[in-house]
Parts: structure tokens; C-alpha cells; sequence
């Protein structure tokens, strides 16, 4: 079996919460790139990649160049492939950066063809640790919320059936540190003792502040406080990470693998969230979930739940999925959610099929 012919197509999303109807901007659009990879025996794998923001034109023309080396390559040497891939850019278009970007979609849709060629489920392929997987809903509950806002739609997911959720704070404006405590009381109160509640900081406090106002809400009982500060400050989140009793997550902004090892050999999260993207591929957000294992610390995915599933139920130390609705408009079918599990599918490769009109609606 040989690669035969790719299409990279750019793709705008619209930015909106089919979890609660809470979208925080109504109208906005994100740019994504979808990638169709086909082989000389029909089989054909996709992925998808984002972030390329204003040069989203520049990622599916990466795409487009990396796919065209590797025509007539065998698609079940993924390794051989990554390091074509790499060595032809001269090894410098990395870590980070739009080589990984694209990298990760062409990766993507290699592991698509090898379950269609292998007939079996990527989750399988990849080590096959459990075939559910606990999930928490995320990208209602946002900062910019008010009070009210995110009460209703921290009730509505409730309803929907998720035993977990993520909210933020670093609200906008200048908060007072008891602003930021009263929207994780609020939520918490909205929502009761026996749901799961992370929250997410995007990177917006310096580590005393989060030292400060995570110590004050330790009782709030959060499962996790996400990128309380710049990701690359390993010693200042590692100082978070041993001040607080919650347990610190962070990682979905780190590009590649190596940098992981310095995160993680700075005991800076107690957490490991890896970006598909950013990472560049299934491939290699598989190697930091074994290095993660080998230091006794659980992985967790960032967006993208219908591909990430698989990777959380593959290894050992995965622990949940963050349940982002972006790109759930797609596809034909989703993975389903039962008792506030993802149940992982039976098909082949990723198990998932573009919706053929969805697709023709978000043509940019
Ligand atoms: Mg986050």
C-alpha cells in the first residue's frame, strides 16, 4: 500500500456552544484546515489540525508540501514517514510552529489508514487500556460570562447528563481577588458537591496571585486548576504546584516532546494536558503520555474529544477528555456519551466520517 493523493481544504467553524447555548461572541468563525489522505488501495485517513490563525493559508500549504513528499511512501511506516517529514524541512522547522501544525494533521490521518488497513480502532491500536472514558464538558462556562449566565449554563450541562465540567476565572477587567473567588462559588454552588469542576486560567495570573487566590478556594474542592501561569515558567508553576492542595494542570501550549521532559522534570504540574496540534500527531502525544507514566502523572487531552478519545483510553494514566464541542459539526457521527462516559467506537481508524455538507457549509 502506497500514499497516493491528499487534499488539504481550509475550514471556518463557527464559534458557537451546542453544549449550553452560551456562546461568549455570537457570529465569530475558526479557521481550520482538514486534511483527506488516500492511498492506492482506497483507504482514506483524515485529519485536522488548527491555531493557524491569519496564516491559515500558509498551514494547508505546509500540508500540501509535506503530503506531496510523501507520495508513494507506505503509509504503515509512520515513524519512517515523521522523519522524512522532518529531515526534509532541515529539522529546523521546529518544534513549534506550523511544521508541527501540519504535522500533526498528516499523522492524524496515517493512524486513520492503518486501523481501515488493520480493521481496527485507533484506541486499540494505540494500547487499548479501557473502551470508556471519562469526559467532563468545557468552553461553556467562560469568563465572560455574568454570574447568572454561567449559573444557567452550568445547570444546563448538569442536565444534559456531564458529572463534570471545567469554568475560568482571570475574569475580565481588574478583578479583586474576591471577584475571582465569588464565580467559582457561584458555579460550584449552581452545580452541587458531587460534580466535577476544574478551572482554567489561560495562563493569565503571575504564580503568586494563583498561590493567593487558589489558596482561597481550596475548599471549593476543584479536580484541577488549569495554566495558572505562562506554560514556559516551569519554576513558577512548580512553586504553584507545591503551594496548592489542588492539583495544578497544564501543557496543551507546549509544542512537541521535549519541552515536556523540562515541564515535567520541574514537578511544575501535577497534571499533563497535551494538545493533538501542538504536539504534532497521535505519534507523539503518545511518547509524553509514557514519559508522564513513567513520572506517575496522569495525561489529559486538550479539544478535539472525537479524536482524543483514543489516545485517553489507550494509555494506562489517562485519566479524562475534555468534552470541547468545536468541531463536533464535522462529522457524520460523533463518539457518544453515556452516563457522562465517552463510549469508544467499534470502526475502524478514528471511526469518524466527514459530513459531506457540513463540510460544503464551512468552505471558506
Ligand atoms: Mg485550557
Amino acid at each position: 500500500m502506497k500514499i497516493a493523493s491528499y487534499e488539504a481544504t481550509i475550514l471556518r467553524v463557527p464559534e458557537d456552544d451546542p453544549l449550553a447555548d452560551m456562546p461568549e461572541e455570537a457570529g465569530r468563525l475558526r479557521p481550520i484546515v482538514i486534511l483527506r489522505l488516500r492511498t492506492d488501495s482506497g483507504i482514506e485517513g483524515i485529519g485536522v489540525t488548527l491555531y493557524g490563525g491569519l496564516m491559515t493559508r500558509s498551514l494547508q500549504a505546509a500540508i500540501e508540501d509535506l503530503c506531496a513528499a510523501i507520495v508513494g511512501e507506505d503509509p504503515m511506516r509512520i515513524e519512517r514517514i515523521v522523519a522524512k517529514l522532518r529531515a526534509g524541512t532541515g529539522d529546523s522547522c521546529g518544534p513549534g510552529g506550523i511544521f508541527t501544525l501540519a504535522l500533526s494533521a498528516i499523522d492524524t490521518a496515517l493512524w486513520d489508514i492503518k486501523g481501515k488497513a488493520l480493521d481496527q480502532p485507533l484506541w486499540k491500536l494505540l494500547g487499548g487500556h479501557r473502551d470508556r472514558v471519562a469526559t467532563y464538558a468545557s468552553g461553556s462556562l467562560r469568563r465572560g460570562l455574568t454570574d447568572a449566565q454561567a449559573q444557567q449554563a452550568a445547570q444546563t450541562l448538569v442536565r444534559k447528563g456531564f458529572k463534570a465540567m471545567k469554568t475560568q476565572m482571570a475574569l475580565p477587567g481588574d478583578p479583586t481577588p474576591a471577584e475571582e473567588e465569588r464565580r467559582v462559588r457561584v458555579v460550584r454552588e449552581a452545580i452541587g458537591p458531587d460534580i466535577t469542576l476544574m478551572c482554567d486560567i489561560n495562563q493569565r495570573w503571575r504564580p503568586e496571585q494563583a498561590i493567593d487566590i487558589g489558596s482561597r478556594i481550596e475548599d471549593v474542592g476543584l479536580f484541577w486548576l488549569e495554566d495558572v501561569t505562562a506554560h514556559d515558567d516551569y519554576a513558577g508553576l512548580a512553586r504553584v504546584t507545591a503551594a496548592l492542595n489542588t492539583p495544578i494542570a497544564g501543557g496543551e501550549y507546549v509544542w512537541g516532546v521535549v519541552p515536556f521532559r523540562h515541564m515535567i522534570e520541574a514537578r511544575s504540574v501535577d497534571i499533563v494536558m497535551i494538545d493533538l496540534a501542538r504536539v504534532g500527531g497521535p505519534s507523539q502525544w503518545m511518547k509524553v503520555a509514557g514519559m508522564a507514566e513513567a513520572f506517575n502523572l496522569p495525561v489529559v487531552s486538550h479539544v478535539m474529544p472525537e479524536i482524543l478519545l483514543h489516545m485517553v483510553a489507550a494509555c494506562p494514566n489517562g485519566l479524562t477528555v475534555e468534552y470541547m464541542p468545536w468541531m463536533l459539526a464535522l462529522y457524520e457521527e460523533t463518539p457518544t456519551l453515556e452516563d457522562g462516559m465517552l463510549v469508544l467506537p467499534k470502526t475502524p481508524g478514528l471511526g469518524l466520517k466527514f459530513d459531506e455538507k457540513a463540510i460544503g457549509r464551512f468552505k471558506a
